[in-house]
């Protein structure tokens, strides 16, 4: 189901746009299937009543928890299972962040991700986005939704940008607290300058060799790091967001001495920050996690200078739940 659809079922079935809105909110917050209070009849068009139950039922129905896998990190790794049997990750992050996903598997292809080893199966639809907030928030509390779980946003952007604005106007979450992830497809950066609820973004760089950037992102648009970063930049500037810079760092491939020198080349001055993820290494992917130590030397040259550099570590990779890990091992679970 897509939001579109579901508000033009609700104004035809009689719904004005405070209902709207207050329905919307209400499916976005969890209720009122969290909190057992039904909607007051009074309170909508007759008509709209005798729709309600199974527009409410068919909400509930979009997504429900499959498995739940809880890290040391205070993260939770949540396993979604969608009415056709698909299934999707979300991650409950520390201080009420939410990962979701936007497309079961994804074409980009990757090569240190999981999501990316069968191709794109499916979109996740704008309303499924919203039922994995849902889902989170009968957990607890979701102030910042990143689309940063399995697929690539700009593969799916109408799904995502009706998601974003449902969650940036009535699902209270504050516009610099969405971010939009991507590889970096051109089409993003004009689509959501227009958008009504803008989003923080966060652009995958991991390299700033364009040679290397092709064979690690093989079905990525083909911009060259320095056209990335100023693509980027003009968003920062438009919208007052600083860019994320993603950085899987991979052994012997991505933290080395000349990578060092292209970051400070290319990311001095720019309102951004550079956040490096040590790789979480996984059975039948050949590359490596560079050492701790390696990690922390790298994040602190870069910081001496002038790189506002971060250094994270995923979410529950204690549970073995890199991106796509968790949907790989279900579906290995099922077919063996
Ligand atoms: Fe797709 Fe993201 Fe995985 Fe790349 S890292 S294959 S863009 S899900």
């Amino acid at each position: 189901m897509r939001i579109h659809e579901l508000k033009r079922r609700l104004r035809e079935a009689g719904a004005g746009p405070s209902h709207e809105q207050r329905i919307l909110r209400l499916w976005s917050h969890a209720l009122p299937r969290n909190s057992g209070r039904r909607l007051p009849a009074t309170f909508f068009p007759s008509s709209l009543m005798e729709v309600l139950p199974a527009i409410e039922a068919e909400l509930a129905g979009l997504a429900r928890i499959h498995a739940i896998h809880p890290g040391a990190d205070g993260s939770e790794r949540l396993l979604v299972a969608l009415a056709d049997g698909q299934t999707v990750e979300s991650v409950l992050l520390p201080r009420d962040g939410l990962c979701v996903s936007s497309q079961v598997g994804c074409a980009v292809g990757c090569q240190f991700c999981m999501t990316g080893r069968d191709g794109l199966l499916r979109q996740v639809e704008s309303a499924e986005i919203i039922a994995q907030v849902a889902l989170a928030r009968l957990r607890r509390p979701v102030r910042k939704v990143v689309f940063m779980g399995m697929g690539e946003p700009a593969h799916n952007l109408d799904n995502v940008i009706e998601a974003i604005e449902l969650l940036g106007t009535v699902g209270n979450i504050g516009h610099k607290n969405l971010v939009f992830s991507t590889v970096g497809d051109p089409r993003v950066f004009e689509r959501l300058l227009q958008a009504r609820v803008r989003p923080a973004l966060a652009l995958s760089l991991h390299t700033t060799d364009a040679e290397l950037r092709r064979k690690l992102l093989p079905r990525a648009p083909n911009l060259t790091p320095e056209a990335l970063i100023d693509a980027g930049e003009r968003y920062a500037r438009a919208t007052g967001y600083p860019i994320q810079y993603q950085w899987t760092l991979l052994e012997g491939v991505n933290d080395g001495p000349e990578e060092i020198e292209g970051i400070v080349r290319l990311l001095s001055g720019k309102y951004g920050v550079l956040n490096m993820i040590p790789f979480n290494t996984v059975d039948g992917v050949a590359f490596g996690r560079p050492s701790r130590e390696r990690c922390e030397q790298m994040a602190r040259t870069l910081h001496a200078r002038g790189i506002l550099t971060k250094l994270r570590y995923s979410a529950g990779q204690d549970v073995d739940g890199g991106c796509g890990q968790l949907r790989a091992r279900a579906v290995e679970a099922r077919v063996t």
